[in-house]
């Protein structure tokens, strides 16, 4: 797809246009944005089959899926916010410090301004949607630029945004990289982007340059520990799903399994059986499996199909699945063993229907296996034993960890989502989206003709020695 302007106006005008709207939505009521976060999700209830059969056309993405995890989660995110909005907004009052006695100190939440939104294609809806509900809760204006990889799902939110918003409120351009380039070169207050760790250093160089605040929801490897104490058949149940949900294209999907060793035959077993009970119950094939998506695009397709080449020119063997269908992007669900370090399925994010399973005698082994690698955007561990599993809280570092279960967390609109380093940087959902764009500002109230800080005024004399 060539690069298209969706609107009239150049990024930089529309960045202009918005910024009226961006300084009197700095005043707006809770109830002017509780207004436009409830026209948002009155449009999506009214045509969720038309984003149904967009991202069905995207990559046959099944409709039950849609729903689970492309709408749920933004009705669900705007619900909390409409319920939360009053008291996120409300000034809050802290603490006075001694030698602050008399002052009165204020943290108001202000919306940063004009946010600039960039998302990805593997949940185009929900990633693209979710952000903005943060920004309107904030009070911030923004302009989206979706991906071009997912286009039905993209036109679809040009449409949505128009039939709900001025352009100067918000907007959406669409295109590829130069799209993108273009409106990262504009000095927008907030830069909300989701993909990868490597478009993420571009774009946070881009932010540097205006010193614009960021939050980037990045990627990764994110391993699933499974430990001797673990029940398999409640592991396996959880894992065939998050695994293979979307065919494996979730930033939170478990990349590799970490397995005690005397448990892995017992898992592949049961492995086979449950990716059978999902997308095979009657023995068709999963090609024929109305709940199984397939891989976005040709390149991601060849992409995969080159890790499992290299794997197995390697030594590794396929467990499970392999089989594919180049004319429709179809891969089966694949179980990989026999792993070594210079493999790419070892080295690189996956991001599709693939799953390595690395055995483990010691579980410091495992441990020292993630360490030594980038910090996990999700780590999950599966045991019922206390203590590995507060040795992995305690010796581990990852953006969200999950105990006995996975992907499951990004439907919780209390805790905090997103990265650490290399996996991201700032939180998403809930009141961690509406903090990421807005300023905490401080305020201090003085009392007039009340003067706490003699002390600290010329002439000092031995005067600043007695308070501290
Ligand atoms: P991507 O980084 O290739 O693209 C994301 C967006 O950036 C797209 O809109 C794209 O057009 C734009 N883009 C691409 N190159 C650019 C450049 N040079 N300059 C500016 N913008 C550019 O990612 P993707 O392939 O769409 O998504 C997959 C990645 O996203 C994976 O790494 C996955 O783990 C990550 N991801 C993270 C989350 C999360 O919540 N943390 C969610 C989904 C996906």
């Amino acid at each position: 797809m060539n690069s298209q302007h969706t609107l009239p106006l150049s990024p930089s005008d529309l960045f202009e246009k918005q910024l009226k709207t961006s300084i009197s939505w700095r005043k707006s009521a809770a109830e002017e944005r509780i207004l436009r976060l409830k026209k948002l999700r009155d449009w999506i209830k009214n045509h969720q089959k038309d984003i149904q059969s967009a991202l069905w056309i995207d990559f046959s993405k099944p409709a039950p899926e849609v729903d689970l995890s492309e709408v749920f989660p933004v009705t669900s995110e705007i619900n909390h916010a409409i319920k939360n909005l009053k008291s996120w907004m409300k000034p809050k009052k802290v603490a006075t410090p001694l030698p602050m006695i008399g002052t009165t100190g204020f943290i108001k939440a202000e919306p940063k301004g004009r946010s600039l939104i960039i998302s990805p294609w593997n949940f185009p809806f929900n990633l693209t949607v979710g952000p903005l509900v943060s920004a309107l809760a904030a009070g911030c204006t923004a302009i989206i630029k979706p991906s071009e990889y997912s286009p039905n799902t993209s036109k679809l939110i040009v449409r949505m945004i128009r039939e709900i918003f001025e352009e100067e409120e918000v907007a959406v351009f669409l295109g590829e990289t130069s799209v993108a380039t273009e409106l990262l070169a504009l000095p927008f207050d907030h830069i909300f982007f989701t993909g990868s760790p490597a478009v993420g250093k571009i774009v946070m160089k881009a932010a540097a340059e205006h010193l614009s605040s960021v939050t980037l929801e990045l990627g990764g490897k994110s391993p699933a520990i499974i430990d001797q104490s673990a029940n398999l058949e409640d592991a396996v149940q959880k894992i065939m799903w998050g695994k293979f949900v979307n065919c494996g294209q979730t930033c939170i999907a478990p990349d590799y399994i970490l397995i005690q060793e005397d448990l892995k035959e017992e898992f592949v077993m049961r492995a086979k059986v449950q990716l059978q009970t999902y997308y095979d119950p009657k023995f068709k094939g999963i090609e024929l499996s109305p709940d199984y998506a397939r891989i976005i695009n040709q390149k991601h397709f060849e992409r995969l199909r080159n890790y499992l080449d290299d794997a197995l020119e390697k030594g590794g063997k396929i467990e499970f699945g392999g089989n594919y269908n180049a004319s429709t992007n179809y891969l089966e669900p694949t179980l990989v063993s026999g792993i070594r370090e210079d493999m790419i399925l070892f080295q690189e994010e996956i991001f599709g229907p693939i799953l390595p399973i690395i055995t483990f005698r010691e579980l410091s082994e495992a441990i020292l296996l993630i360490n030594s690698k980038p910090k996990p955007l999700a780590l999950y561990f599966f045991g019922t034993n206390s203590k590995p599993m507060d040795q992995v809280i305690r010796e581990t570092s990852s953006g969200n960890l999950v105990i006995n279960d996975c992907v499951l967390h990004f439907l919780h609109n209390e805790l905090p989502f997103g990265g650490v380093n290399n996996s991201g940087i700032g939180k998403a959902h809930g009141h961690e989206g509406f903090l990421a764009f807005s300023n905490e500002k401080g305020i201090l109230k003085q009392r007039v003709g009340y003067n706490n800080v003699t002390l600290l005024r010329p002439p000092y004399g031995i005067k600043a020695k007695q308070i501290i």
